[in-house]
């Protein structure tokens, strides 16, 4: 089952007098259920392939199709519907609220989506649970480690049950045994919850761990 493609997707920015191609004709599948890593030099346009998957950035060209929505002719508004509805993102820094604690960051989106309190702060335990730190629920960001912090970044990411998660080097704060552990418990959830999950590492060994590794060659998705 394809959750999201990309088809021959363009992205390039002007720089000065320079025109620089990010994506060339971009063509990828991720299907349910699985991990791609996507291992790439800094500057090749990891982030601009994970934006653009994610509806953040429009392509210049081509189309991400998204559940079998083509995403490319759609209003703004649109489009914040459904990356709000069906994609995570994480990121290198957690990005968490730092006067909220551990349990209100994840239950935020839940609210924000108009879930009743109860509801969002019992499914924001549970995830805490399945990211093994439950016994932190209560304290904030500032209070938790730099492991604990991306555990609880990828637990709010995944809170309003989207369709895939996209990561941009989660685990590219940490050392390498924490990193490890960290891996463990975004693994275990996204098996776990049946997602898909796109991520950018330059960890060769949490990669060699994931369904398959692609990297960018010439604004094209390759296999590794
Ligand atoms: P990566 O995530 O692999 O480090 P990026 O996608 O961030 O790569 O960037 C790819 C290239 O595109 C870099 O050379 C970067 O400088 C350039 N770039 C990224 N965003 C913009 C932008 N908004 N305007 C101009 N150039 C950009
Ligand atoms: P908006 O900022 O337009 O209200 P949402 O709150 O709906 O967007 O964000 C949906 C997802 O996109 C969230 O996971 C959020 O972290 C991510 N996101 C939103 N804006 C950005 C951005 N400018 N850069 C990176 N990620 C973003």
């Amino acid at each position: 089952e394809v959750v999201l493609a990309l088809k021959r997707v363009e992205r390039h920015y002007v720089q000065g007098e320079k025109k620089l191609t990010i994506l060339n004709g971009a063509e990828f599948v991720l299907h349910r259920g699985e991990m791609v890593a996507l291992v790439a030099p800094s500057g090749a346009g990891k982030s601009t392939l994970l934006h653009t998957a994610g509806l953040l950035e429009r392509p210049d060209a081509g189309e991400v199709v998204l559940a079998g929505r083509q995403c490319g002719k759609m209003s703004d508004e649109q489009r914040t519907a459904i990356r709000r509805n069906d994609v995570g993102f994480v990121y290198q820094f957690h990005h968490l609220l730092p006067e909220f604690s551990a349990l209100e960051n994840i239950a935020m989106p839940q609210l924000i989506k108009g879930l009743a309190p109860k509801e969002a702060k019992n499914r924001a335990a549970q995830l805490l649970d399945y990211m093994k730190i439950g016994k932190r629920a209560h304290h904030r960001p500032a209070e938790l480690s730099g492991g604990e912090q991306q555990r609880v970044a990828i637990a709010r990411a995944v809170a309003n049950a989207p369709l895939v998660l996209l990561a941009d080097e989660p685990t590219g704060n940490l050392d390498p045994v924490t990193a490890s552990y960290v891996f463990d418990a975004m693994e275990a959830l996204v098996r776990q919850s049946g997602l898909c999950a796109l991520i950018a590492t330059h960890n060769h060994e949490l990669a060699a761990r994931m369904n398959r590794r692609v990297t960018l060659q010439d604004g094209k998705i390759v296999d590794l």
